[in-house]
C-alpha cells in the first residue's frame, strides 16, 4: 500500500505549482523527505539521506530532536501565539534573558522578526533612524564587504555582493559602500579606504558577516582585521552591525563569533540557528546606547515596524529548547569534536591536484576546488558535485567550486568519516 507520501501525484503536483528557493523552474523534480531523525532525512521509500550541511545551517540538534520536539508541542496546547503590541509571553521573555546573558553586556534591546533578511533589514532600519532620530540625517551610507551575503530583500540585497541573484533589481537597490575582501596582502588598503569613508561623518552603519562568509563559498578572514575596523568605527561614531544569522550558535566554535573580538558591534542579527531548526524567527540586538535615540514620545522617533508573527511563542519554545541543548557539555565535546576531526582531515586532502584551498573554522570545514571558471556559485561544477553525493546519499550543496559541511552538532565520528571518505574519493 502507498503511503500518502509516496503518492506519485504528489511529485506531478510539486513540479506544476510548487515554486522551489534559489531553483531554476526548469530543474529537476526534487527528493520527497517523509521523515527526519538525527543527521539523516529519510524518503518515503526509507532512502535515509545524511544532511552534511544541517538544511541550509540552520539544524544544531540533529532532525526532530525529542527535547525540542516535546517542549514545542507543550507550548502548542497552552499558547501558540499572541499579537506582540501591548502583549508579551513567558517564553519570549525567559528567551531575552538568557540571550541577554550570552552576548555582550552592551546589548541591551531584542527586536524578533522572522528570517535572516529580515533581521538585517531591521538592524539597517535602526541605524538609519538612530542617525535620523538624533538629527544627523546625511548618515545616510552603509559599508559593507565585497561578496557579503546579508539576505534577500531590498535592504539586505543592496548591502550584499551585486550579482546574478540580484541583477533584475539593481536599479532599485540603494548605494553601499563595498570594501576589497582581505586578501591577506590589502589589509593596510582596506584600513585606509575604511578610515576615510567612517571620518566622511555620512556613514550610518558597517555590516559584515564577522570571521567567515557563509553564501561566498565560507571565506574566512581574520579576526584582528575586524577588531580594528570596528575600533575605527567606534572612534567616529559610526555603528557597527554583526550579521551572525550563520556564525551564531558555535558554527564558529565559540558561541557567537563575535566572542573572538575585542570590539564589540552595536547591532547583532542572529536567525538560523535560533530556533535549532525548528521555526523561522530572528531577533536584532541592540546597544543600550542605540536604543537610547528612541527612547522618546516623539512619534517621529519610535520604531514603526512589525511582522504578524513577530516572537511566536513556538518559536521562542523551540529557540529556549535548542539553547538548553546548546549549553549543556555534551553538546560543547561535539561541537569540539568536530572542528578536532575537521581539521585532521583538512591536510589529508590539501595537497589534491583538484584542491585549491580547505579551510576550517569550528565545525565548518570548506574544500575550494581548482577550476578554470574562476570560484563562483555558478561554477558548472556545483551541479555535478550535488548530484555526485546525493546519488551517495549525502546532502552537499556546494557553492559553486567550493564544497562544505556544516553538520548538526549531533554527527558521530563514524558519520563524520564515512562523509571525509567520500569527499576524498571525489577528490581523486
Ligand atoms: C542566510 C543568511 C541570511 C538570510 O537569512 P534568511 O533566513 O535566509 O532570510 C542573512 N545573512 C547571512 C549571513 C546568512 O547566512
Amino acid at each position: 500500500m502507498l503511503t500518502s507520501s509516496e503518492n506519485p501525484e504528489h511529485k506531478q503536483t510539486d513540479a506544476k505549482y510548487v515554486w522551489h528557493p534559489f531553483t531554476s523552474l526548469k530543474e529537476t523534480a526534487p527528493i520527497m523527505i517523509e521523515k527526519a531523525q538525527g543527521v539523516n532525512l529519510i524518503t518515503p521509500d526509507g532512502r535515509e539521506i545524511i544532511d552534511a550541511i544541517s538544511s541550509w545551517w540552520v539544524n544544531l540538534h540533529g532532525h526532530c530532536h525529542p527535547y525540542i520536539s516535546q517542549a514545542v508541542a507543550e507550548q502548542a496546547l497552552s499558547l501558540e501565539h499572541v499579537i506582540f503590541a501591548g502583549f508579551t509571553h513567558q517564553p519570549a521573555v525567559k528567551l531575552v534573558e538568557r540571550l541577554k546573558e550570552l552576548l555582550p553586556a552592551s546589548m541591551e534591546r531584542f527586536f524578533f522578526s522572522d528570517d535572516g533578511s529580515t533581521s538585517v533589514e531591521v538592524g539597517l532600519k535602526m541605524a538609519i533612524q538612530y542617525w535620523y532620530n538624533k538629527g544627523e540625517k546625511q548618515r545616510r551610507k552603509i559599508i559593507a564587504w565585497d561578496g557579503a551575503y546579508h539576505g534577500d530583500t531590498f535592504g539586505a540585497m543592496s548591502t550584499g555582493e551585486r550579482n546574478a541573484f540580484n541583477e533584475p533589481f539593481k536599479p532599485f537597490l540603494f548605494d553601499v559602500v563595498h570594501l576589497p575582501f582581505p586578501d591577506g596582502n590589502n589589509h593596510d588598503d582596506i584600513i585606509k579606504m575604511f578610515t576615510s569613508e567612517v571620518a566622511s561623518g555620512e556613514v550610518a552603519s558597517f555590516i559584515f558577516e564577522p570571521l567567515v562568509q557563509g553564501a561566498a563559498g565560507m571565506r574566512t578572514y581574520p579576526a584582528e582585521l575586524l577588531d580594528n575596523l570596528i575600533e575605527i568605527a567606534h572612534k567616529h561614531g559610526v555603528l557597527c552591525h554583526a550579521d551572525e544569522v550563520f556564525t551564531g550558535f558555535y558554527r564558529t566554535g565559540k558561541m557567537f563569533a563575535i566572542d573572538y573580538l575585542q570590539h564589540k558591534p552595536d547591532i547583532i542579527s542572529l536567525s538560523k540557528g535560533l530556533t535549532g531548526g525548528y521555526l523561522p524567527m530572528s531577533i536584532t540586538v541592540c546597544s543600550g546606547c542605540l536604543a537610547q535615540e528612541f527612547n522618546n514620545k516623539d512619534k517621529f522617533k519610535t520604531f514603526w515596524h512589525g511582522h504578524s508573527y513577530t516572537a511566536n511563542p513556538l518559536a521562542c519554545a523551540a529557540a529556549n529548547a535548542s539553547l538548553d541543548l546548546l549549553i549543556d557539555e555534551g553538546c560543547i565535546d561535539q561541537i569540539k569534536m568536530i572542528e578536532r576531526k575537521h581539521r585532521a582531515f583538512a591536510p589529508t586532502i590539501k595537497h589534491f591536484k583538484k584542491v585549491k584551498d580547505v579551510r576550517v573554522l569550528g565545525t565548518i570545514l570548506a574544500v575550494e576546488l581548482k577550476t578554470e571558471e574562476g570560484t563562483s556559485y555558478f561554477n558548472n561544477l556545483r551541479e555535478h558535485i550535488y548530484d555526485h553525493f546525493i546519488a551517495r546519499n549525502i546532502l552537499l550543496r556546494p557553492l559553486g567550486n567550493v564544497i562544505y559541511m556544516v553538520p548538526p552538532y549531533v554527527i558521530s565520528k563514524e558519520q563524520l568519516e564515512h562523509i571525509y571518505n567520500e569527499i576524498r574519493e571525489y577528490l581523486k
